[in-house]
């Protein structure tokens, strides 16, 4: 068996695997600290067949840290991922670098309110949580859009980063982009056979109203819609 082959049957292994493990993972989401272990866990999923794909189909990816023109686009996040991360953010960030990315995400609720959904499209608006530097100052707590989020070529990336020609596409790997999806809607589905509210919706909404509006969780955990009046897919 080829090296390639022995990730491929990885892969398959892990995406089987996520399949039993998500239902008992998120079934006592309504604890916040098991809801935390179940999304770490959905995280660490995605990474290990992000890593097994992109291994077992010899993809070359482009990114790299400080490149950050993805993180200029639209993230959606479910409400246990905005939960989960506002929990993060309040445990490792001090009380001014909190207030810091409280400021910066009320300002793209508002910039984006105000463009509304088509224009937002061809603007960017810088992540709340991108560093100065160009990295993610939250990488280890990011959602799995960013995770799956990757390109093979940095042109296209930086084309519609200046340009914002709906015709660009990202050069993103088939089977890394879809094998990343299977494990973020196996994710999904158990969270909804669960009782819970599963749909996506604008990370700087839902951040904010997961930092800053308690009656968020208390809806989320008893199987309403978190965030009322939000746009959501
Ligand atoms: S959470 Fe991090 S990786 Fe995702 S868009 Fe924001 S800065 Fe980028």
């Amino acid at each position: 068996m080829t090296a390639s082959e022995d990730e491929r049957s990885a892969t398959a292994r892990r995406l089987a695997n996520w399949g039993n493990e998500a239902g008992p993972a998120f079934a006592k989401a309504r604890d916040p600290a098991r809801l935390a272990t179940a999304v770490v866990t959905l995280h660490r999923r995605v990474d290990e067949v992000l890593a097994t794909t992109i291994e077992g189909h010899g993809v070359r990816v482009a990114c790299a840290r400080g490149c950050s023109y993805c993180c200029n686009l639209r993230v959606q996040v479910q409400p246990y991922e905005a939960f989960t991360l506002a929990a993060w953010l309040r445990k490792n960030f001090s009380a001014e670098r909190l207030a810091q990315v409280l400021g910066r995400l009320k300002a793209n609720v508002a910039r984006t309110r105000e463009l509304g959904e088509e224009q937002r499209k061809r603007a960017n608006i810088a992540c709340a949580l991108l560093g100065e530097d160009g990295a993610c100052s939250a990488y280890e707590a990011r959602p799995a859009q960013c995770r799956r989020y990757h390109s093979t070529d940095l042109a296209p990336c930086k084309a519609f980063h200046a340009t914002h020609d709906e015709a660009i596409e990202a050069a993103m790997h088939q089977a890394v982009a879809h094998n990343a999806d299977v494990i973020i809607t196996q994710g999904r589905h158990a969270v909804r056979a669960a009782g819970l509210d599963d749909a996506s919706v604008d990370m700087n909404e839902a951040l904010l109203e997961a930092l800053e509006n308690p009656k968020a969780w208390r809806r989320w955990k008893d199987g309403k819609k978190p965030f009322v009046g939000r746009q959501e897919r």
